[in-house]
């Protein structure tokens, strides 16, 4: 495929690619321009040329055609999805799922696009003031390689909902998905340079996209030192930034849990995509009545999870998506249980029978790991879970706290009372009582610490990618 560049299918400048394999089989699926700075100032200087004829279609009808992009991506549903299955690794129905949320967040804010009005009124003594909400202008997003799908459509709808055109870096390992959305909404949006996408490498595409004078905002979803990085570069020109990063997100599931509920909810929320989302269950604390049982059923749920090629019938978890931390993962397993820092309960290695070609893990749980243990000290992403003893909510909610991340947190029981206080006092920018993951387009998603500066979804997502304008009229 080529990269997006002014409503035109483009080439790089220099003609270099970079290929595209599937993690499941390692087959070359197809290969992408591997942009660079030159083509991000192409990118960017199509976005900027659209500025003026996108910012000038009304609210409403960029809500419109926001719509019609996502009907478009339902009727492309099965191709887009195992075109995700086949690039990323995720079973079929976890595709299917992230396609259809995709859709479903362009249509949210379709849904709002009567929200962008400003505000008018008399202040007596000067006049009346508007408060007039104006677009950005071209704003940047940096997508990473786990859900390329639903990441892009986060910062797409809002973004283009209020008025500004964009330039888009989606991963260098994912491309292929994220350049089909970006060309669905292009056209839907009707303005040739409103959607543009680079294809390439973080540090060549992505650094000369974040630096570039015309853009005013970069939207950046990835490893929180990354963001780090990124954040760095773009307070050169004072460009606004949004931050969303890593997680180790803590479940607490109480000695009143409905155990059955709380069993699988850590098993989808730890095992969907691999353990490879920003919201998975990272960290597992367990009150000391009711954990050898959960563990017990945690370690036999973990065991029946089906792992192999996301395409087959059946399989409920695909490979990693990268090669290396596969092979870092299973290192830390046997090394922690070497090291007698955590006894492995399930799995630990990688599959019998797996496509040695495929980058397969067993779903793992580890027993009583050591506090000091990199599994739960550093964000693990792939299917690793640790299992702590705690003794009560209170050692439960600081154990919770002991980490640099702030992004996601749940809490399993049936005591109200209880969820109000760990909801209160656990450090997180969502938290759920009795289900994780859940991650809706109508409220404010993100993390406070090391997980991030910044939020998306929600009503005033939009408002984060304008300023507004107060003009005074004395009359
Ligand atoms: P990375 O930080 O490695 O990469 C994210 C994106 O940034 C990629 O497109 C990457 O390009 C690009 N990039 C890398 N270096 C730079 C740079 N110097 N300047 C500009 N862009 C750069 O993250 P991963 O792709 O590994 O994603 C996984 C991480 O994302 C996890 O930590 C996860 O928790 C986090 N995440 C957070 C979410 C949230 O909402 N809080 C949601 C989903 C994931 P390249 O193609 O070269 O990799």
């Amino acid at each position: 495929m080529q990269m997006l560049i002014g409503g035109a299918w483009t080439p790089a400048a220099q003609g270099e690619v970079i290929g595209v394999f599937n993690p499941a089989t390692g087959e070359l699926l197809d290969q992408v321009p591997l942009g660079r700075a030159e083509d991000v100032d192409a990118a960017a200087g199509a976005a900027a040329g659209a500025g003026p004829r996108w910012s000038a279609v009304p609210p409403r009808e960029r809500g419109k055609r926001l719509y019609a992009a996502a009907q478009a991506i339902r009727e492309r549903k099965e191709a887009l999805a195992l075109l995700l299955t086949r690039e990323q690794g995720k079973p079929l129905a976890e595709a299917r799922n992230e396609i259809l949320g995709a859709a479903n967040v362009l249509e949210y804010y379709a849904s709002i696009a009567g929200t962008l009005a400003g505000t008018a009124a008399a202040l007596p003594g000067y006049g009346h003031a508007a408060v007039v909400p104006q677009p950005l202008g071209v704003c940047a997003a940096i997508v990473p390689w786990n859900m390329p799908a639903l990441i892009l459509a986060w910062k797409l709808g809002p973004a283009l909902l209020a008025g500004n055109t964009m330039v888009v870096k989606p991963s260098r390992s994912t491309p292929l998905v994220s350049l089909h959305i970006a060309g669905i909404v292009g056209d839907a949006c009707g303005v040739p340079g409103a959607v543009n996408m680079v294809t390439g490498t973080g540090s060549g595409a992505g650094e000369a996209l974040v630096a570039h004078p015309v853009v005013r905002h970069v939207s950046f979803t990835g490893q929180t030192d990354t963001g780090r990085r990124v954040a760095a570069r773009a307070s050169g020109d004072l460009k606004q930034v949004s931050l969303e990063l890593g997680g180790s997100d803590p479940m607490i599931v109480c000695g009143d849990a409905d155990i059955a509920a709380a069993v699988a909810g850590a098993l989808h929320g730890r095992f969907y995509n691999c353990g490879q989302t920003c919201t998975a269950v990272k960290r597992l604390y367990v009150e000391a009545p009711v954990y050898d049982e959960f563990l017990r059923k945690l370690a036999a749920g973990a065991r029946a999870i089906r792992v192999g090629n996301g395409i087959e019938p059946g399989v409920a978890m695909g490979p990693l998506h990268r090669a290396a931390d596969r092979d870092r993962l299973c290192a830390m397993v046997a090394a922690l249980q070497e090291d007698g820092l955590a006894r492995v309960v399930a799995g630990g290695g990688i599959p019998g029978g797996a496509s040695p070609a495929g980058q397969f893990m067993e779903p793992t749980i580890l027993a009583e790991p050591d506090p000091a243990a990199p599994v739960l000290t550093e964000e693990i992403f792939g299917p690793v879970l640790p299992v702590v003893r705690v003794e009560d909510l209170d050692e439960a909610i600081a154990s919770a706290n002991r980490s640099r991340y702030g992004l996601g947190a749940s809490i399993w029981t049936r005591d109200l009372a209880a969820a109000a206080r760990a909801a209160e006092q656990v450090r997180c920018g969502i938290f759920w009582v009795n289900q994780h993951l859940k991650i809706p387009p109508d409220v404010p998603f993100g993390g406070t610490g090391a997980s991030g500066i910044g939020r998306e979804n929600g009503m005033s997502a939009p408002q984060r990618y304008m300023e507004t304008k107060t003009v005074l009229v004395r009359p």
